[in-house]
């Protein structure tokens, strides 16, 4: 399953325009940069007027595969082979799924869902291929 989510870039000005024409969404976060509030749809939150009036074209619309286990045509989980060699991209980029094992190598726990988790960063910052959806 495929949801729209809003995603800023990195030449956000921190004019507050889209968090306050769609606070539900929109968020100032440590670094004064504007970020996108985890919800379940994006749709009917005023995302694309938030859109209209960035003055720098900082957010855009970009599409999420959703695996989740009750969808029942698409549940995959995230795995790591051997060829793990502890560089630490994964962990850094989703703690909340990898961990190193008695090993030393990466491994990621199994959830219900992976939305929110990064997983397809850490598959392409991987230096050695070593993390895929099984
Ligand atoms: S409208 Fe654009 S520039 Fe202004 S805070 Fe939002 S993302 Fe940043
Ligand atoms: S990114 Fe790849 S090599 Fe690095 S720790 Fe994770 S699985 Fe291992």
């Amino acid at each position: 399953m495929k949801i729209r989510i809003p995603k800023v870039i990195n030449n956000c000005v921190w004019c507050w325009a889209c968090v306050s024409i769609s606070p539900d969404v929109f968020e100032m976060n440590m670094d004064w940069l504007s970020q996108v509030i985890e919800n379940k749809s994006y749709e009917d939150k005023n995302v694309d007027d938030a859109i209209k009036i960035c003055p720098v074209n900082a957010i855009k619309w970009t599409e999420m595969e959703i695996w989740a286990k009750d969808d029942s045509k698409c549940i995959k989980n995230p795995k790591v082979n051997n060829n793990c060699i502890w560089c630490w991209a994964c962990v850094s980029i989703s703690p909340d799924v990898f961990f190193f094992n008695e090993n030393w190598l990466s491994e990621a726990l199994i959830l219900d869902s992976y939305e929110w988790k990064n997983i397809d960063d850490c598959i392409a910052a991987c230096p050695v291929s070593a993390i895929s959806w099984e």
